[in-house]
């Protein structure tokens, strides 16, 4: 039976997709060079290869010693502010990298490609909600590298039929395993609902909530934050969706609906039972007021339906995963 190799399977979304495959009675095999990703992260009985994605001797070795017929690519590098002060890793790392594993799944006769990507590649648009034929903006070079990804993707896909990808942009992703199998491992990993986790369990004093004075209702920037267990069910039913014969696709993953950083941290310190400390700072550059998805796509395309569109299941999940709540 043909195995989907997941890259990045040792990482946060990755290990979760690495579950959602299994749970579907996938057979999957891990690349990671372990590099921010964790051996604990890959479930036993799943075999995990450390190593780098732009070794093409390597991933062409392994497609074909592991019959592989599908690849997730989720191996990369993800901070905004370091890909601001070392942009070449970034290219590196995310760019080039997934050229080269492009080009070796495609002689490889790999079939369905599923490219993690993300909402940042429209950057700082005015356009919500946003769907994918929005015009792409990156402000970032990591934002930037990953559109060139999609790009390049796109055009392998062109003159190799064959070869159909799936790039999927990411809104908001948080929580972890319902079932508590897996969660946010990586300490550097910085997005709101970590850095409020963080300072529910006391790693960080205070948190700061960046810009009260925006367009929105509360002040507060909106965002579309989607549960990391529905974001990776949406991969496997990508996956399928390619395999049933769908042409390759670019797809918004959210749910369609934002809140507001301050509706977030209220229902954290609900979920928690007690107030977290925080405090006003000045906007953080570059952010845009509302960003939320638009899903007609998403929905029109994928046998997927959320099974955790729910803030707090999202906010209970981290916390739980942290060890904040029994
Ligand atoms: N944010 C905040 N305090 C923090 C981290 C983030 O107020 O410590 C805000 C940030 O300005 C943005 C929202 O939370 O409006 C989500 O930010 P995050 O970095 O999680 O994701 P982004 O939407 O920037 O990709």
């Amino acid at each position: 039976m043909s195995k989907v190799l997941v890259t990045g399977g040792a990482g946060y979304i990755g290990g979760h997709a690495v579950l959602a495959l299994l749970d579907a009675g996938r057979d999957v095999v891990v690349l990671d060079d372990l590099s921010t990703g964790f051996r604990e992260a890959v479930p036993a009985g799943v075999s995990l290869h450390q190593g780098d994605v732009a070794d093409s001797t390597l991933v062409t070795r392994l497609i074909a010693a592991e019959n592989i017929d599908a690849v997730m690519h989720f191996a990369g590098s993800i901070s905004v502010p370091e890909s601001m002060a070392e942009p070449g890793k970034y290219y590196r790392n995310n760019t080039c990298a997934t050229l080269s594993l492009a080009n070796a799944c495609v002689e490889g006769g790999v079939r369905g490609f599923i490219f993690s990507s993300t909402a940042s590649v429209y950057g700082e648009t005015e356009i919500c909600p946003c769907a994918e034929d929005a015009p792409p903006a990156p402000v970032s070079p990591y934002a930037a590298s990953k559109l060139m990804s999609e790009r390049m993707l796109a055009d392998l896909e062109s003159a190799h039929p064959a070869f159909r990808v799936a790039r999927l942009r990411y809104f908001n992703v948080a929580g972890a395993d319902p079932a508590g199998r897996t969660g946010q491992r990586n300490p550097n990993a910085a997005g709101l609902v970590k850095l409020a986790v963080e300072t529910a369990v006391g790693k960080r004093d205070t948190l700061e909530i960046f810009g009260d004075d925006y367009p929105t209702r509360d002040g507060t920037c909106e965002r579309d934050y989607i549960h990391v267990s529905d974001l990776a069910a949406a991969h496997v039913a990508a996956l399928d969706y390619l395999e049933k014969g769908g042409a390759g696709t670019t797809l918004n993953l959210g749910y369609g609906r934002g809140y507001t950083v301050l509706e977030l941290v209220a229902a954290l310190e609900k979920v928690l039972g007690r107030t977290l400390n925080k405090r006003r700072a000045p906007r953080r550059p570059g952010d845009p007021p509302r960003y939320f998805s638009d899903v007609t796509r998403l929905n029109a395309t994928l046998d997927w339906r959320p099974a955790h569109d729910d803030l707090d299941e999202i906010l209970r999940s981290a916390l739980k995963w942290a060890g904040a709540l029994a």
